[in-house]
């Protein structure tokens, strides 16, 4: 596989182009960095989904867009194009939902630890479901649902005791995790119980999420076998039928040359047969089958254009390239020691055999890529770091008071702004300097 994806290609100019947009002219109109989202590819993950859905699963399926790797108004346009479905894991991502106009009857609500407000605020606008992650949430949820004079619907969120990341995954009985409710020891059995026992509860199924980055297709097998096996037992025991089965996101994608995810065709293919093979081993009738995938939408979509600054030579050691963002617009170095693929997208055309260390301009060692060969770089040349779409902007932050970039969607030559660079004045917005501060002034 080559280095490029969607619609990625080298220009006549020699530069990177992205939706038939020059990144260097990206550049100049727009500043650094710079976040780019190929429309194109977006979209074509979306239906690849659906697609794979309509193809492979006889039964009613759902793809619900994990916006936790990356939302905005215009991001929730395009996936309601899409007929995507949204999960969403805050009140804050929940309001931008709700200000693009997405359907709320299509928003699954998350998070463990959901405050009261958020739970009257998602109850308001009405969800599909809240996806229950704790007993505790079960009583809090029921009472605020009689308060409001509601009945909500539920998914609970169970730990199958399966835990997946990238090449490995473990299979124990209890999953150390502050996530859902244990399948081991009937916990989850006796939450079932519960929710069906309380009057302002609406179970309707179950959701799972075994991890992110996932390149096997064998936890989610191993994940499908247990949960079907529990959906027998609720009904076997409870007489309760799961309408819905929620399987969470976490398919991997490809940042490196050394990852090698599954298809998204493959991947719903397998968890489809899967699902229908225990099905039909168990008797039960086919439940709406959830995915919630984020990464594999819209992180190989996003590319970040940073203006290559200082450049410093170790002799013997190493050199150092400068680019005029970091760790505030791309945390995950740091965090996960993540690894990713660059260009100089005005010297795309060019031979990569400089080695080099890609470093941000923050107060601390900000290594944003660690020895990586690209063409041999000069000050003002443009950095393209692939594969920057999710949890990206998501995650950006104004550490060292840096202004969190712009975002532009790209499709067929035309770029548009969807998220406007932060300004220096946005930094300053919700500080305050008490009275008795000022007084000091004057003195
Ligand atoms: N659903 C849930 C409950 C999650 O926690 C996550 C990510 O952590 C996702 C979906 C999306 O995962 P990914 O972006 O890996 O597809």
């Amino acid at each position: 596989m080559g280095m490029f994806v969607g619609t990625q290609r080298i220009n006549s100019l020699g530069h990177l182009e992205i939706g038939g947009c020059d990144t260097v002219e990206l550049a100049e109109m727009f500043g650094t960095p710079l976040f780019v989202i190929d429309e194109k590819l977006v979209r074509e993950n979306c239906r690849k989904y659906r697609r794979a859905f309509e193809e492979y699963y006889r039964g009613e399926a759902r793809v619900a867009y994990a916006a936790k790797a990356f939302i905005s108004t215009a991001m929730c346009k395009l996936t309601q194009q899409e007929g995507l479905w949204m999960d969403v894991s805050s009140e804050g991502e929940l309001f931008t939902a709700m200000a693009a106009n997405f359907p709320s009857n299509r928003i699954y609500m998350h998070g463990n630890y959901k405050t009261d407000e958020e739970l009257r605020y998602s109850l308001n606008v009405d969800v599909h479901c809240i996806v229950v992650d704790s007993i505790d949430e079960l009583y809090s949820l029921n009472s605020i649902a009689k308060s409001l004079g509601k009945k909500a619907r539920i998914l609970l969120r169970i730990t199958p005791g399966v835990e997946a990341h990238t090449h490995e995954y473990i299979r124990t009985g209890q999953v150390d995790t502050k996530f859902g409710i244990q399948l081991a020891g009937a916990q989850a059995f006796e939450a079932t119980k519960l929710a069906l026992s309380m009057d302002c509860l609406e179970l309707l199924g179950f959701h799972c999420h075994i991890g992110s980055q996932v390149f096997e297709i064998e936890p989610y097998r191993i994940t499908i076998e247990l949960m079907v096996e529990f959906m027998a037992q609720v009904k076997e025991e409870l007489g309760f039928v799961t309408r819905e089965l929620n399987l969470g996101g976490g398919l991997g994608i490809r940042y490196t040359d050394t990852d090698d995810p599954p298809s998204i065709e493959e991947f719903i293919k397998a968890i489809s047969e899967a699902t229908m093979e225990e099905c039909a081993k168990h008797s039960l009738q086919l439940p709406i089958l959830i995915v919630e995938p984020g990464r594999s939408i819209i992180g190989e979509a996003g590319t970040t254009l940073y203006r290559i600054g200082v450049i410093k030579e170790i002799q013997g050691v190493r050199t150092y390239v400068s680019v005029d963002g970091g760790m505030s617009d791309n945390p995950r170095p740091a965090l996960y020691g993540a690894r990713y693929r660059a260009i100089v997208a005005n010297k795309a055309d060019r031979e990569p055999d400089f080695l080099c260390t890609i470093v941000g301009r923050h107060c601390e060692a900000d290594v944003l890529i660690k020895d990586i060969k690209i063409a041999k770089p000069e000050k003002g040349d443009i950095l393209a770091v692939l594969c920057t779409g999710a949890y990206h902007y998501a995650m950006a932050s104004n550490y060292n008071r840096f202004t969190r970039p712009a975002v532009v969607l790209v499709n067929d030559g035309k770029a548009d702004l969807i998220i406007a660079r932060e300004k220096r004045e946005d930094l300053i917005r919700n500080d305050i300097i008490p009275e008795r501060l000022l007084n000091e002034d004057k003195q």
